[in-house]
């Protein structure tokens, strides 16, 4: 099927020409087939680089109204936005803090490219945009199972649905086990593909051989008789090496921040040449990229000089310390990915690797989820990762998207994921596990008592439910309620209500037995879109605060009573600093709302401490580099607790006007951040 053959206007048609896309590929004429541009509800499920954008495009281009895209990661929606907005004539909106109110000038847009919970929040602060939807796209719509977001997901859905009936609905999907429960729920047609524009195969290394599922079989031998050395590192140094030796560039996935700084700078000490002969090698191979001249001694120094305007951009973006290591690494064309790194850095990292600027990543899982960063080799050093007690296998999903990154379509002839084993033994287990093994199935966490609080909440405190029977009717159109022969949530809901009603968040109503109605304080929970826990704690720290001499409420008062809460992240506290923030505890005890002696989870406590007392130093003027060091967090674990902060502030001082408590240290910390 042809472009140039869909119910598009000509200068689409032109539009996508130019961007390269003349012939659908497999599964987007599937996508066709299955009614996306007529209106139809479509759930595709399909790899990685199959031309999931050009499908969610046919939908919003031939809605017969404005378009939502929810998307769940924000690099990935500032992508998305930029491309919609690149259509002709298409104005594009873009709403992806996650946590502020709706803003009134998404109405009239085009499409809107916003996060889930930006969608939530929109639909409880009564956003009118959202009334006028004709197509909404929801892109990895498998995070439906996500514990927290996955709720989010399949309540937003389920209320647009109701609210506008005649709404279409196209879902993408990563391959997962169960996508026909997906499109039962969206009353969609499936689109099921295992096609991709470039193959892939997937191996296990052990032993000096790569065994592939196409049957193949790779010699890479390793001298992994080094005690000194880890012979997985060894093997992953030896995957990449030959991956970009022969012209192309790899990811290479551990298990923890520190492993990937330190595998990156294992191959930053060779890599330099290897950029070069990387350039050299597709010259000599005739690529077609464009970028790169013909001259192949000027190769060498084009990736060298390239390397290095990498590391440059890097320290551009900010001289933090671990800026200044990745600045390092990159400038001998190897970098390092983490949530530790800030999002900028995160940002020029995929890109420069986008424009083949860098040869490898090492990256910990996180890099696998949405943003595209396609490598010609992917090596998934480790397949465990450290949770709480001891290690844990990778989910299967995760695993395969790692993996779906290799294969630059047009670069590569074909791509290659390669799993690192320890033996014989270890590579039967991965084999089965992963190499074999479909992903997960997706299953609703609607059920969890968080979440149900609250969404009852949300239902009760925008009118669209006013009694139990009217909170169980609105999760009927849920994914879980969909799953479930016999939903029975009524024990649940009925909690629930229960537990809201002893908060104050919600109440009987005053005309009607059956009947329930949000409090002032639990409309105003809602609309500020923190939990009801966050709500109850912050409102408990409130009354504290009220009762204190006014001269010791300061902005670390402040910073105590949110972070305190669930809605904060928690900032690892280790043993050596455990002693240091007891003793600011304790020293700044007058302005804390806890009274250490009796704090329910102590630990949990000393640990909220510590985040406010970053908090409190950054707002005097501390710098990131000071706090990075003195608190051995990332530049990108500050920058997320700011943003925080910066909610959690808004929300807390809402809350105060509500109960009448008078707290100016709140609004003047929030001004400072
Ligand atoms: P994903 O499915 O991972 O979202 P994308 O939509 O980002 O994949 O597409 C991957 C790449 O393939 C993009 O560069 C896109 O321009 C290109 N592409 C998509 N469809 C076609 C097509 N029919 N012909 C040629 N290139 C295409």
């Amino acid at each position: 099927m042809r472009v140039a053959d869909l119910p598009l206007a000509p200068e689409y048609v032109d539009h996508f020409e130019q961007e390269g896309i003349e012939e659908l590929y497999p599964p987007q004429t599937a996508a066709v087939d299955a009614g996306v541009c007529d209106g139809g509800n479509v759930v595709a499920a399909i790899p990685t680089a199959s031309g999931k954008t050009f499908v969610a495009e046919l939908a919003l281009l031939t809605a017969d109204g404005p378009g939502l895209y929810v998307c769940p990661l924000r690099a990935l929606a500032r992508e998305k936005f930029e491309e919609f907005d690149r259509l002709p004539g298409v104005d594009a909106g873009i709403s992806t803090g996650d946590y502020d109110s709706a803003a009134s000038d998404l109405a009239g847009k085009d499409v809107v490219v916003a996060t889930s919970e930006k969608v939530d929040s929109a639909i409880r602060n009564g956003a009118d945009w959202v009334g006028d939807l004709a197509c909404v796209v929801v892109d990895e719509v498998h995070l439906l199972g996500a514990e927290g977001r996955g709720p989010t997901l399949e309540v937003t859905l389920a209320t647009l649905r109701r609210e506008a009936p005649a709404v279409q609905i196209v879902a993408l999907s990563a391959t997962v086990d169960n996508p026909e429960d997906i499109a039962d729920w969206l009353d969609a047609e499936l689109v099921e593909s295992t096609w991709r524009p470039v193959d892939l195969r997937i191996g296990v290394h052990a032993d000096d051989t790569v065994r592939f599922d196409d049957d193949t079989e790779a010699s890479v031998p390793v001298d992994t008789a080094d005690p000194a050395t880890n012979a997985d590192t060894e093997v992953t140094a030896e995957l990449v090496r030959g991956a970009v030796a022969d012209g192309g560039q790899a990811l290479a996935f551990v298990n923890s921040r520190r492993e990937a700084e330190a595998l990156a700078d294992r191959l930053a000490d060779e890599r330099l040449t290897a950029v070069a002969d990387a350039a050299a090698a597709d010259t000599a191979a005739g690529d077609d990229v464009g970028e790169r001249s013909d001259d192949t001694a000027a190769d060498d120094t084009d990736a060298t000089a390239d390397a290095a305007t990498v590391a440059e951009e890097l320290r551009e973006a900010g001289g933090t310390e671990t800026g200044e290591r990745l600045a390092e690494s990159a400038a001998r064309g190897v970098a390092f990915h983490h949530a530790g790194l800030s999002s900028d850095h995160r940002a020029l990292v995929e890109r420069a690797f986008r424009e083949r600027r860098l040869a490898v990543i090492c990256a910990t899982p996180t890099l696998a989820a949405g943003v595209n960063v396609p490598a010609r080799r992917v090596v998934v050093r480790d397949q465990q990762r450290y949770a709480g007690s001891g290690y844990e296998w990778l989910p299967v999903l995760e695993v395969h998207q790692m993996c779906g990154r290799a294969g630059r379509p047009h670069l590569d002839p074909y791509g290659e994921a390669v799993l690192v084993a320890a033996g014989e033994g270890e590579r039967t287990e991965l084999w089965d596990r992963y190499v074999t093994a479909d992903a997960e199935a997706v299953e609703s966490k609607l059920r969890d008592p968080a979440a149900l609080r609250t969404h009852t909440l949300a239902l009760v405190a925008t009118g669209f439910a006013g009694s139990q029977a009217e909170v169980l009717d609105a999760f009927a159109g849920t994914f879980y309620a969909s799953r479930t022969p016999n939903p029975d949530l009524g024990g649940d809901v009925g909690d629930a209500i229960a537990s809201l009603v002893d908060d104050g968040l919600l109440a009987p109503a005053a005309d009607d037995d059956a009947g329930i109605e949000a409090t002032p304080l639990g409309e105003q929970v809602s609309r500020q879109y923190v939990t009801p826990d966050t709500g109850v704690r912050i409102v408990a720290s409130l009354r504290t605060v009220e009762a204190m001499p006014p001269e010791k409420v300061t902005e670390l008062t402040a910073f105590e009573v949110i972070c305190d809460t669930p809605d904060m992240v928690d900032t690892y506290l280790g043993n050596a600093e455990r002693a240091e923030i007891y003793q600011f505890a304790r020293r700044r005890s007058a302005e804390l709302t806890t009274d250490m002696t009796h704090a329910d989870d102590f630990e949990g406590w000393l640990e909220s401490v510590k985040t406010a007392r970053i908090l409190a130093e950054w707002v005097d003027g501390a710098s990131v580099d000071e706090l990075v060091e003195t608190y051995r967090i990332g530049p990108g674990d500050l920058e997320s607790r700011i943003e925080r902060a910066e909610w959690l502030l808004g929300a807390a001082d809402a809350l105060a006007d509500v109960v009448g408590v008078s707290f100016p240290a709140l609004s003047s910390a929030r001004s400072k951040l």
